[in-house]
């Protein structure tokens, strides 16, 4: 069984780890650096990107997961864990992680569509995806690496770039584990080639 990390330094972390154990992994929450030597994949959850970002910096953990991510280990990142990941993002100076490449657009369903859910085609998954948007932010612009793999009214939503999955939504909010099945496949995929 794979062992998934979920960055536990603020948002969503115990809805990850059910979603990642029915999807057949082994989860636990992340806390600590030294943690990711253990791990073959790995979560960045929603909840506040800057939060988010000032605790990783705060950690040590921006060279870390940029290292975890370099030897190939995936990625997951979902809503604010998406801005986490992206190259930039639009309006702000600073950017995160910067390990995947794409712009995106953060609280982009302006004031009026704060929050929503609705069922989604994403490609490679059979069923559509029941996705809850939470604040979300959008992918406005993709790297030609980067595969477009879910849209919401013609804005991507879901997008890969190898070992990296960004999604706008919350996947972990709804019984729907599909999109975590998903990532599991990726993080069995990606330790077969590294053995
Ligand atoms: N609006 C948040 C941000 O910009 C993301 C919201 C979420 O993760 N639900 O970081």
């Amino acid at each position: 069984m794979k062992k998934i990390g979920v960055l536990a330094l603020q948002g969503a972390v115990a809805e990850h780890i059910r979603s990642l154990e029915l999807a057949g992994a082994e989860a636990v929450p992340v806390k600590r650096v030294e943690q990711l030597d253990e791990l073959q994949g790995l979560v960045i959850p929603g909840g506040e990107s800057t939060t988010i970002g000032k605790l990783m910096r705060k950690y040590g953990f921006m060279d870390a997961v940029r290292q975890f991510s370099a030897e190939g280990k995936p990625l997951f990142g979902t809503c604010a864990g998406l801005i986490v990941l992206a190259n930039e993002i639009e309006g702000q100076e600073d950017a995160h992680l910067q390990v995947m490449d794409m712009t995106v657009a953060r609280n982009a369903f302006g004031r009026q569509r704060e929050s929503f859910e609705t069922d989604l085609e994403v490609k490679g998954i059979e069923e559509p995806v029941r996705a809850v948007f939470i604040r979300a932010p959008l992918i406005k612009r993709v790297g030609a690496g980067v595969d477009v793999l879910s849209t919401y009214k013609d804005e991507i939503v879901t997008a890969r770039q190898g070992n990296l999955l960004a999604v706008s939504f919350h996947p972990e909010l709804t019984d729907d584990y599909s999109l975590h099945a998903y990532f599991v496949q990726m993080v069995e995929e990606a330790s077969e080639r590294s053995v």
